[in-house]
């Protein structure tokens, strides 16, 4: 005879159900995602005990998820031909909230083989499959376990106290299906397209193929949890057109893959796409999205990366972050500050190792992207960060050819032995710096200067201030910190005016700009200029007085 039993919830699993269906997840439609997961480690769990025995105890090795929907009657079913629950199993995973048979499957493997889950199987933390009541009246399970000899099963609750469970008599295929009744108000999940479009935003890289209404839906292979050697670049191409749902190539691919402090995969794109300056000034978001397991937690993962990379695109995994966090709580973890730490690190030293091995290839992305490496130096008050940042830097050079960039180590590798600073000097054109009175100076002492040419580059090193122990310092600055040390001409220095002549054009200079000047010394450092004008205000006023005057010639 048929059975049915009436089973109350446990006490707490009352409480949280109403959490979980209320306020856990802060999208109704990952709910979806969560039967899905459920179904492929369902899938996954059947694999390891055909593994076990061999091949022998399971009948049928098919392993799909099939969704359908019903849009008349506002019903979605999620079918896998997985591993399916017993009776027992079935009161104790789904009748207790927070309870993982995932989890408890894993660890009894563990114990028994010793083997790991090689981060197939995705639930552990018993907490998805209650989000199916966010969006229904009722929920059925139909469930029947691979064990020989075992009928199905109908489980049934409409979420609030209690739930029933039923003995089936006819044939039930292997697996799990269940059933949501949809209410009203969440009726859009029984539109296919709607479906298909939340199965391929979540779901698209679960290993198990997912029919809708019998089309398959995903198809892409998630490369980054492959071997780098084994993705060809076309799959590259690909897999990066279905992250960016842009058009170009990668121009940088980085396939990044920790385990220790934390579990992480990751692969990261540079585009070939040249920014404009509208991808400079706005304010768009993070490229990069957060996986864990293969399933997407969140699309464009803001707090994963720092706002100067949000031109870097690609994919983030890492088992140790419970799918089911809220994207609130996501913000202000501090596993998510880790990887934020680890990912900037190694993108920079990426970069860095890029520029020695192609140094053209690198000085074209730097000319494309410098603009955000510059912003990163200004918006970050982390002195450590900036330096880090300025790794990546080039520069004009007095001692390169034009167009022959060199980086602040670089620079530093090759300072003399007596010079303390990196010097540089701003200028509106190469020509201009080589002719400055400024530059002539400090070209005597032997030192390299680098040039720069835009007006915000001046207020950037000033930010940056210091680089390696080394302080950055423009030309000029040096120049009035020298003229403080004399205000005589040496005797017998028969290039320059006496010291009386010297003296009578400093009253009359004094004299004739009145309070415009602050003050006139005297030295002999210049060969090819009879002198400099120099003002303490800050560099991008200095700048703008340049190129004006320089206009008004
Ligand atoms: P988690 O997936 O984190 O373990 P869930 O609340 O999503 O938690 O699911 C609870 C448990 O119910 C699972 O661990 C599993 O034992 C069982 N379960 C859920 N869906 C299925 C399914 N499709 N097939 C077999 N067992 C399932
Ligand atoms: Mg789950």
């Amino acid at each position: 005879t048929p059975s049915t039993e009436k089973h109350q919830f446990q006490a707490e699993t009352q409480q949280l159900l109403h959490i979980v269906a209320k306020s856990l997840y802060s999208d109704k439609e990952i709910f979806i995602r969560e039967l899905i997961s459920n179904a492929n480690d369902a899938l996954e769990k059947l694999r390891y005990v055909q593994l076990a025995a061999g091949g022998e105890q399971v009948e049928d090795d098919k392993r799909e998820i099939y969704i359908t929907v019903d849009d008349i009657n506002k019903v979605l079913t999620i079918k896998d031909t997985g591993i399916g629950m017993t009776k027992g199993e079935a009161i104790d995973n789904l009748g207790t909230i927070a309870r993982s048979g995932s989890k408890a499957f894993l660890e009894e493997l563990k114990k028994e083989k010793g083997a790991s889950d090689e981060g197939k199987i995705i639930g552990q933390f018993g907490v998805g499959f209650y989000s199916a009541f966010m969006v229904s009246n009722s929920v059925e399970v139909i469930t029947r376990s691979y064990k020989k000899g075992e009928p199905g099963y109908r489980w049934t609750s409409d979420g609030s106290g209690s739930y029933e469970i039923e003995t089936l008599l006819d044939d039930v295929e292997r697996g799990t299906s269940i059933r949501c009744s949809l209410r009203d108000d969440c009726s859009e999940f029984s539109k296919e397209e709607t479906v298909k479009q939340i199965v391929k935003k979540y779901s698209n890289f679960v290993s198990a193929p997912i029919y809708i209404n019998d089309v398959r839906v995903n198809n892409l292979r998630a490369l980054w949890m492959e071997d780098p050697k084994s993705i060809k670049e076309d799959e590259h191409t690909e897999f990066y057109r279905f992250v960016t749902g842009q058009y170009d190539k990668p121009r940088y691919t980085l396939q990044y893959k920790i385990d220790v402090p934390i579990n992480l995969r990751a692969l990261i794109y540079i585009p070939q796409y040249k920014p404009n300056i509208f991808d400079v000034t706005q304010e768009s978001d993070v490229g990069v999205a957060l996986y864990s397991r293969k399933v997407l937690i969140q699309s464009k993962a803001n707090q994963l990366l720092p706002r100067w990379l949000r031109f870097v695109k690609g994919v983030v995994d890492s088992e140790d972050i419970p799918l089911n966090l809220s994207r609130e709580l996501l913000q202000d973890s501090n596993l998510i500050r880790k990887i934020r730490l680890l990912l900037t690190q190694r993108i920079i030293r990426f970069l860095q190792e890029q520029s020695k091995k192609e140094k053209k290839k690198y000085q074209e992305f730097y000319e494309d992207y410098k603009l955000f490496f510059k912003e990163g130096i200004v918006r970050t008050s982390d002195q450590g960060e900036k330096e880090d940042i300025a790794k990546l830097l080039r520069f004009d050079s007095s001692r390169e050819e034009q167009g022959q960039l060199i980086s602040l180590e670089e620079y530093i590798d090759r300072m003399l032995p007596d010079q303390k600073h990196v010097y540089y000097l701003a200028g509106p054109s190469r020509e201009l710096c080589e002719n400055s009175p400024y530059y002539e100076a400090i070209k005597q002492k032997g030192y390299e200067v680098l040039f720069v040419y835009e007006s915000h580059d001046e207020v950037l090193l000033m930010q940056l201030a210091e680089f390696d122990k080394k302080k950055l310092k423009s030309v000029e600055s040096e120049l009035e910190t020298d003229t403080k040390k004399d205000d005589t001409i040496l005797e017998g220095d028969t290039r320059s005016l006496s010291q009386d002549e010297a003296n009578t054009l400093k009253q009359w200079l004094l004299k004739q700009f009145g309070d415009k000047l602050k003050n006139v010394k005297i030295n002999t450092k210049l060969d090819q200029h009879p002198c400099i004008i120099t003002t303490n205000e800050m560099g991008a006023v200095r700048h703008f007085l340049k190129t004006n005057l320089l206009q008004r010639d």
